[in-house]
């Protein structure tokens, strides 16, 4: 039972990749299109990953927010 794993934002590569790559999943084989809308390629889904990082999927896969002791570090980027 997986909770729903926080969306990150990944940045795309910043290149204009004109031609579909496509690559297998490494866990099923299935044909994954390697483009920005493959979030979890090389896998082609996050299911596969999970199971393919499996030594550490089950516990490790809840990473625990790691609290920054830097208190005055400038944010640029800081919500109030
Ligand atoms: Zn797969």
């Amino acid at each position: 039972m997986d909770a729903d794993v926080q969306a990150d934002d990944e940045t795309d590569d910043g290149r204009t990749v004109t031609a579909t790559r496509a690559v297998k999943c490494p866990q099923c084989g299935a044909t994954v299109a390697w483009s920005p809308a493959s979030r979890w390629r090389p896998f082609c889904s996050e299911r596969c990953k999970t199971l393919d990082l499996g030594a550490w999927a089950s516990e490790a896969y809840r990473i625990p927010v790691v609290e920054r002791d830097d208190g005055d570090d400038t944010e640029l980027d800081k919500p109030e």
